[in-house]
């Protein structure tokens, strides 16, 4: 089977980083087309999975566009839609990981007659796009899309709600490989050192700086917690949110919490600093659409607090193999830090059940048959299409 995949971005983000999982099985049989250049590129190329890049111009839709900007947009794709027409010829499905990329791929998918399958990694909500974003994913997807793929039910739920059919979408989880997140406890203790940060109760909050990803809350919670406990935020603006993150350092200095905050920017040693940590914060204030940094948590073997709403709901268990808290509670997420300070006995338990429990649910290798089971289905159905026409 050989596949196009799709994406807009060269920035590694989460679907980008569920992308390669995906693709590398394929190796020579995938290409994954870019709308841009960057780190993404680097990351496929060093697991030798053709990329190319198909546009360097910016494509001019944002989440929350406007029906004519959306529009205005379209002259600007229509040479894109033309390049992706001529390398689908050498494949038998596009498969669209972002929503740019749908836009693109459903009307190369019927030029082509390839069939369209849509990787939903958001919660089609207006809680994160625009009333005509929606409009327009949910009436591609339903005309073109042969499957969608949802990241978890609470993604499943909204396309649902927003109009999606629902015969289109399967649930598929994101994989990982546990082996990736066993890291030598040497280096750990080197990383610690490095950061000053011996002596210290660390929480670990990874994600792109971005006001939904509500790093703010976490601030909020750490000024009501004891003196030894510190903050490290692992993540960029990935998307020019350059405002909020001049807030965090605002807030930081206000609160004076200087010394008890760190700004590591983005980096690429995830499981080693999550493993250094004592604690994983996750504190999203909209419904996460999966929630990648909950299960890595899980897989480093660190008790893991996530805000209860979205795909976190249906990834950690409370008290069983993790906490779950209020989104945008401040002062409940202080008590569960600080419950996890007093009681290491307990809470080591937990984490030791998250790290089973995230390897068996989900395992990379299982995800990825998964996906692969769907796909060829398709494929198969398509070619018999053919033939008849
Ligand atoms: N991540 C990373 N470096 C960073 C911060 C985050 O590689 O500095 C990774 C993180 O490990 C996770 C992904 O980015 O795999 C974020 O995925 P998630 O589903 O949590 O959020 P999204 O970015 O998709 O909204």
């Amino acid at each position: 089977m050989k596949i196009l995949f799709l994406d807009q971005s060269g920035k590694l983000g989460g679907a980008e980083l569920c992308l390669v999982d995906i693709a590398k099985p394929y190796g020579k049989n995938a290409l994954v087309g870019l709308f841009a250049d960057g780190d993404f590129r680097k990351l496929l190329e060093e697991n030798k999975i053709p990329v190319d890049i198909l546009t360097n111009q910016v494509i001019k839709v944002r989440k929350n566009s406007s029906f004519f900007q959306a529009l205005g947009s379209l002259k600007q794709l229509t040479p894109l839609i033309f390049k992706v027409v001529q390398r689908a010829q050498n494949y038998d499905l596009i498969y669209a990981n972002t929503q740019k990329a749908l836009v693109v791929g459903a009307l190369a998918s019927f030029l082509s007659r390839r069939p369209l399958v849509y990787h939903l990694h958001d919660i089609l909500s207006t809680e994160h796009f625009s009333q005509t974003n929606l409009r327009v994913a949910v009436t591609l997807i339903n005309r073109f899309a042969s499957l969608v793929i949802a990241n978890s039910q609470a993604s499943k739920i909204a396309f649902l709600q927003a109009g999606g059919k629902p015969n289109l979408i399967e649930v598929v989880y994101n994989g990982f490989d546990p082996q990736n997140y066993l890291t030598n406890e040497l280096d750990t203790q080197k990383l610690r050192q490095n950061l000053g940060l011996e002596d210290k109760f660390i929480i670990g909050h990874f994600s792109r700086l971005s006001q939904w990803k509500g790093q703010h809350i976490l601030i909020d919670a750490l000024d009501k917690c004891p003196q030894n406990v510190v903050a490290i935020l692992v993540g960029d603006a990935l998307f020019g949110e350059h405002e909020y993150v001049k807030y965090l350092h605002q807030k930081v200095i206000k609160l004076g919490l200087e010394n008890r905050v760190k700004f590591l920017g983005f980096r690429t040693d995830i499981p080693q600093l999550m493993t250094m940590c004592d604690l994983v914060a996750h504190t999203s204030i909209a419904p996460e659409p999966f929630g990648r940094v909950i299960v890595e948590g899980m897989l480093c073997g660190k008790p893991v607090i996530a805000a209860n709403s979205g795909g976190a709901m249906e990834l950690v268990e409370d008290g069983i193999n993790g906490f779950l808290v209020t989104p945008e509670e401040p002062q409940e997420l202080a008590q569960v830090i600080n419950n996890c300070v007093q009681e290491s006995a307990k809470i080591a338990n937990i984490a030791n059940n998250a790290r089973i429990t995230a390897s068996e649910r989900f395992d990379v290798k299982t995800i990825n048959q998964q996906i692969q089971q769907l796909l060829k289905s398709l494929v198969i159905d398509n070619k018999h299409l053919q033939k008849r026409m």
